[in-house]
Parts: structure tokens; sequence; C-alpha cells
């Protein structure tokens, strides 16, 4: 039997709308008008969604719910879905953890770290048709997306990656290993890094959208804080990446691997 150390009457009283209640009192002396009325909205959307949450089950079943109300991410604009940018997000982020903290990871590895490239990407000028479709997917909840940066040997050092890029006609060739990837397992897009030249990162570093079928291996980690997550080591083994699917080439990769780290840091705080 598990112990026990807080008293039922205690407990009864930690209900989500509680929880609602204290933020509202202490964050929203500090949001404007707006603000407010967006947190109102995400409060309502929590409230009903949380008797739906089988915690029995892994995260991943959420998404598409997520998706409908353009909750996947607020950072960029998709769709009609608004208010949108960087504080909105901090508050969707701060919403959801209280509803679920586990969702909350899976989502934002999803809708931040592997969605917020594929808004660079036009922002940047990109053109293709084929990123749009990908993005669509992964802001719906459709399709679950993760990042692949650290490298085992690597962690902190985001640069000095070991994952090798080649270019090969129209495509371009993986091979190479991630560590710690979140949602991997179950992911469909791997938005990741691998340089030309090893000795040169920051002036080779491609960041390519690989689907799973172009050649990537996952195996799951076991980490016990998180069991509705699915965290991986995650191979890159002769997989091909066709043109379309390279978002930054020849070191822009490298720009925008830091240019993405910033907001990713940020959603992260939650
Ligand atoms: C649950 C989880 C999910 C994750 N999800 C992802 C993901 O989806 N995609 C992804 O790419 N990565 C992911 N990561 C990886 C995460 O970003 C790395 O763990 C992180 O970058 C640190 O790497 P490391 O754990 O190998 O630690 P290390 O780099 O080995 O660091 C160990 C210690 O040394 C310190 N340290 C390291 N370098 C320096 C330095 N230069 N100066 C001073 N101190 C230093 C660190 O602060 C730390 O205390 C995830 C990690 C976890 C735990």
């Amino acid at each position: 039997m598990q112990e026990k150390i807080i008293s039922d009457d205690i407990l009864e009283k930690m209900t989500l709308e509680n929880v609602f209640k204290i933020f509202n009192n202490n964050v929203f002396p500090m949001l404007n008008d707006e603000e407010q009325e967006y947190c109102n909205e995400l409060q309502e959307f929590c409230l009903e969604l949380q008797p739906k949450i089988d915690k029995s089950k892994d995260v991943y079943v959420l998404f598409p719910e997520l998706g409908k109300r353009g909750y996947m991410q607020r950072i960029n604009k998709w769709k009609d879905f608004g208010p949108y940018g960087m504080k909105k997000e901090i508050l969707l982020g701060t919403h959801l953890s209280m509803l679920d903290p586990q969702l909350e990871l899976a989502r934002l590895a999803s809708g931040i770290l592997c969605g917020n490239p594929t808004f660079h990407y036009y922002e940047h000028g990109g053109t293709g048709e084929t990123i749009q479709k990908v993005q669509d997917e992964l802001m719906s909840g459709q399709k679950i997306g993760c990042i692949g940066i650290t490298e085992p040997e690597r962690g902190s050092d985001a640069v000095n990656m070991t994952t090798v890029a080649t270019k090969e006609g129209d495509s371009v060739i993986y091979n190479g290993e991630k560590v710690y990837t979140t949602n991997a397992p179950k992911a469909d897009y791997f938005c990741t890094y691998g340089v030309y030249d090893t000795a040169n990162p920051r002036d080779t570093m491609v960041q390519a959208m690989i689907k799973r079928d172009f050649g990537v291996r996952t195996e799951r980690l076991k980490i016990n804080s998180v069991p509705r997550v699915h965290i991986a080591h995650t191979f890159f083994e002769n997989a091909k990446i066709p043109n379309d699917y390279i978002l930054a080439d020849d070191g822009l990769g490298y720009v925008r691997l830091f240019e993405g780290l910033v907001p990713e840091r940020l959603s992260i705080v939650n």
C-alpha cells in the first residue's frame, strides 16, 4: 500500500479549478485584458479536457484535442488561431503544465521544437509546399514531431556534432545518432541536425525534416518520471532525405539551430 501524507480534507481542495483561482489571483494583475481573456479560454479548455484524460494512456492520444483549438503552439501564427506570440506561448505552456505536465512536455517537443523550424523555413524565404504539409500535420496534432540535437558523448555541446551529412544527387544522406529525443519512438517527423564536415560544424551544419521511413530507428529509453512520454536513442542509418525536406543547408543549419534555441528554451521553462 502507498503511504499517504496529505489528508483528505486538503486533497479534495487540490482541484484544477482551485489551482486556476490561485493563478488568477497572482498573475492576472500583470496581464492586460486580451491576455486575461486568453487565459479564461485556456482554463475552460483545460477543465473540459481534464475528465477525458486517461492517465493509463500515453499523452499522444490528446494531441488532436490540442490541435483542434490551435494549442500545439502559440508562438507563431497558424491558420486563424490567435492571439499568438511568445507571451501567449508561455501562458499556454503554464496552463497545460497545470493540467497535465507530461502532455505539456510532449506537446512542446512536437509543436515548438519540431514545429518552429517549419515556420522559420518560410520566414527565411523557403517556398516548397512539402514543409507546409508537415507544419499542418504537426499543428493539427495529427502527426507527432521531435527534435534531434543532443548526441551521446556530446550532451550540452550542441555544436560539435558527429552526425554526418553527405550530398547525393537530389538528396542528403544522414548517418549518426542522437539521444534523449523526446517523442522519437512515436514520431512521424524528426527535425534533425547534421554536419558535412565534423571539423567545421558551424559552416557546414544542415537542418532537415526527416520522415521515419527515410531510414530512422529508435530505441526507447526508460525515463521513469515521464512514463506517458516516449523518449529515445535515435539512429540515422543512411537516412536518405530528399531536398524538399532540407530546411537549411550548408551552414545555415547552424544559424537556425541558435535562432530556434532561444524561443525553445523560453518555452521549456514551463
Ligand atoms: C527528459 C529529457 C528530454 C530531452 N529531450 C531532448 C530532445 O527532445 N532533443 C534533444 O536534442 N535533446 C533532448 N534532451 C537533451 C538535453 O537537452 C541534454 O540533456 C542537455 O543538453 C545536457 O546534456 P547532458 O544531459 O548530456 O549533460 P552534460 O552535457 O553531460 O552536462 C552534465 C553537467 O555538466 C555541466 N556542463 C556541461 N558543459 C559545461 C560547460 N561547458 N561548462 C560548465 N558546465 C558544463 C552541465 O550543466 C551539467 O550539470 C533531453 C534531455 C532530457 C533529460
